[in-house]
């Protein structure tokens, strides 16, 4: 099953709301790292918050999540990996603050790209 699949059928915010929370991503990990199904929610709830998706050349489905906070870009990539999902991380330094989905960010963020399955 894809990844897609899987994010479009479980669909949940709630891990991504325990993340709003001073981050402790230890705290989080028995919780999110349970099943397959609960590390794709958990992706899931981060690239609809914070996340974009274009097509590239190739017409797959490219997904990406920005994060000013480095760890949890670090350890959404370590889920993929999990998943099977190959992804690359970028670090990004902006001249200034920028407003992404009317969200501000600081100027160095990080971000993590994937590709899912269309
Ligand atoms: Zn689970």
């Amino acid at each position: 099953m894809s990844l897609q699949r899987w994010i479009v059928k479980i669909y949940s915010r709630e891990f991504y709301e325990l993340l709003r929370k001073p981050v402790d991503i230890e705290r989080l990990k028995p919780y999110v790292e349970h099943c397959k199904e609960c590390m794709a929610a958990f992706i899931r709830g981060l690239a609809d918050a914070e996340g974009s998706v274009a097509k590239d050349a190739a017409n797959l489905g490219r997904i990406r999540i920005l994060n000013a906070n480095c760890r949890i870009i670090r350890y959404t990539a370590e889920l993929l990996k999990k998943l099977e999902i190959e992804a690359k991380i970028y670090k990004r330094t902006m001249k200034r603050r920028f407003t992404i989905n009317r969200r501000c960010y600081k100027r160095v963020l990080t971000c993590v790209v994937f590709h899912g399955h269309t």
